[in-house]
């Protein structure tokens, strides 16, 4: 017993360090591309405000914080960063406000070219979820501190407070020190003291956290109808998907450094990109079904049949295909850099002959190769190879192999290299997923679209009430369907009480279809 767990801690370590050796790597790699890039003319994109191309952020201790995030921002918008906690937002806000370096990409501020500004030239209000007032000054002090610091003039400075306090409507605590002030009066002469610095941009930090629920509400309204006002260009980060949907022009929704989609409130509610934002906006989530495509209709897996729009099953197919061919890019994309490698070209070039590759040499490779990809992929029987291989023989997937095969030698000879084969192992299973008759496929449907009937219909089900939640306005309805806990939301007009037969429909209009495999949204 002592044995296995040294063994499996051995191997734990040994993971861990090959990750670790991994990651420098590729940080290398990044580091290496910064300092070429560094050498191109940097020219700010017309029409934008702020602009981020492809900005990373690696942390000295290897975390990468930040991947290849881009956005132009607008003059005037209201831009929110929403996501879990630890997914980049802060990163990505003081990367603008000048607080960390970037380590790659290109920020550019008011159409200057701004990754080497220092913070107090990039004309930036800041404020945080922590108020960081100074105890000892008054409110008036704390307004007008960085004003004093940067020699503007006294009845300047008195107007520039006087006006922010009016606006906030602060002007009686003027003389007070933090410490007679309430959470909520603390946060906005923190937000005074950004609005005095006549900053063009104002960048917020979750700055209601530290609020109870109803000074949040009525904060968030206060600094939307700021924003209207005073028109200032907005970042503001938030895990809260509800401030993020009630404040924002346009929402960036992050995920462990990614982003995931960019949109209007709307845009992110009504389609969102995969099931990441799906589930992440909207309250209760949204519920996810597993559901096969049959012709034009979807089976969900109690044999209950959804007819769909004519042509349903030809836009599923061409997601499909469209997305082979994507990911077929992808692994293009690493030729350039994965393949000159000496070793690999080598071994490779016992299979090529006039330019072409041969089968023959090509399969009796595999098959070596076959147990050195097994070692590597343990938690597989089969090696991902093998699985495409046994998918498909034509012609031109052996031109895709091609591809793939120069890059598994690169495997063989170099470190594992996660990223490719994630994108094996997906190229694999869409092949798989494109060829099957009838797809699986996860269907979403949204709490407020489910909806109640009078009469059972072909297409309606009818269930047991597990749950029944009033909450004022609205009921949440839960049911226990296939062993799924769905929740939908039923108006209270009519009493729902638990162990209720209640009878119900999905709003065919509202169904959001994804694919299992990308996670991607189809339809
Ligand atoms: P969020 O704002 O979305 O909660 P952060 O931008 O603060 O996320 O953090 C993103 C990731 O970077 C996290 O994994 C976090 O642990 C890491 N991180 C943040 N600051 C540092 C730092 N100074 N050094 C190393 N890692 C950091």
């Amino acid at each position: 017993m002592d044995k296995e767990r040294k063994i499996k801690e051995h191997n734990l370590k040994a993971q861990e360090r090959a990750l670790a050796r991994e990651r420098e790597a590729h940080h290398n790699d990044v580091l290496k591309l910064a300092k070429q890039d560094l050498k191109k003319p940097k020219v700010a994109p017309k029409g934008a405000f702020i602009s981020l191309k492809n900005i990373n952020k690696i942390y000295p201790n290897h975390v990468q914080a930040v991947y290849d995030f881009n956005l132009d921002i607008k003059p005037n918008e209201f831009i929110v960063f929403v996501g879990p906690s630890g997914c980049g937002k802060s990163t990505t806000l003081r990367m603008v406000a000048g607080l960390e370096d970037i380590t790659y990409g290109d920020l550019y501020m008011d159409g200057k070219y701004a990754n080497n500004l220092l913070p107090k030239d990039r004309q930036i209000g800041m404020v945080f979820q922590s108020y960081a007032l100074y105890p000892h000054m008054t409110v008036y002090e704390n307004m007008a501190f960085a004003l004093v610091v940067k020699h503007i003039k006294k009845d300047e400075i008195d107007r520039r407070v006087k006006e922010a306090a009016r606006i906030l409507q602060i002007e009686e605590y003027l003389s007070r020190k933090p410490n007679a002030l309430s959470g909520g009066q603390c946060q906005r002469v923190a937000l005074g003291r950004a609005i005095c610095a006549d900053s063009k941009l104002l960048l917020m930090d979750e700055p209601l956290s530290n609020l109870d629920a109803k000074l949040r509400v009525t904060m968030r309204s206060e600094i939307v109808k700021l924003h209207e006002a005073m028109g200032k260009t907005t970042i503001y980060v938030t895990h809260d998907q509800t401030e993020a949907m009630t404040m924002a022009t346009r929402i960036v929704v992050m995920s462990k450094g990614y982003v995931q989609q960019i949109g209007t409130p709307e845009e992110i509610f009504n389609k969102p990109a995969n099931l990441f934002v799906a589930t992440f906006v909207g309250s209760p989530s949204m519920n996810l079904l597993d559901a096969k495509n049959v012709k034009d209709s979807l089976v969900l897996e109690d044999g209950h049949i959804l007819a769909m729009e004519k042509g349903f099953n030809n836009k599923i197919n061409e997601f499909y295909a469209n997305e082979i061919e994507f990911t077929k890019k992808e692994i293009e994309g690493w030729k350039d850099t994965l393949l000159d490698r000496e070793h690999g070209s080598k071994a490779y070039s016992h299979m090529i002959s006039n330019g072409q590759l041969r089968k023959d040499k090509f399969k009796s490779y595999v098959n070596k190769l076959d147990d050195l990809v097994l070692v590597r992929l343990k938690d597989n029987k089969e090696s991902i190879l093998n699985r495409i291989l046994k998918l498909e023989h034509s012609e031109e997937m052996i031109k895709q192999f091609d591809v793939i095969l120069r890059n598994y030698l690169y495997e063989m000879n170099k470190t594992t290299n996660p990223g490719i084969v994630k994108v094996l192992e997906k190229l694999g299973q869409l092949i798989a997923c494109s060829k099957e008759e009838e797809k699986k496929l996860t269907l979403g449907i949204r709490p407020e679209h489910i909806i109640k009937e009078e009469t059972k219909t072909k297409e309606s089900f009818e269930l047991n009430v597990s749950l029944s939640e009033l909450l004022g306005s609205e009921y949440f309805v839960h049911f226990n369907y296939s062993g799924i806990d769905l929740v939908a939301k039923m108006p209270v007009s009519n009493k729902i009480s638990n162990g209720d037969k209640v009878i119900f429909s999905f709003d065919k209009n509202r169904i959001h279809i994804f694919d299992p495999v990308t996670k991607k949204r189809v339809l």
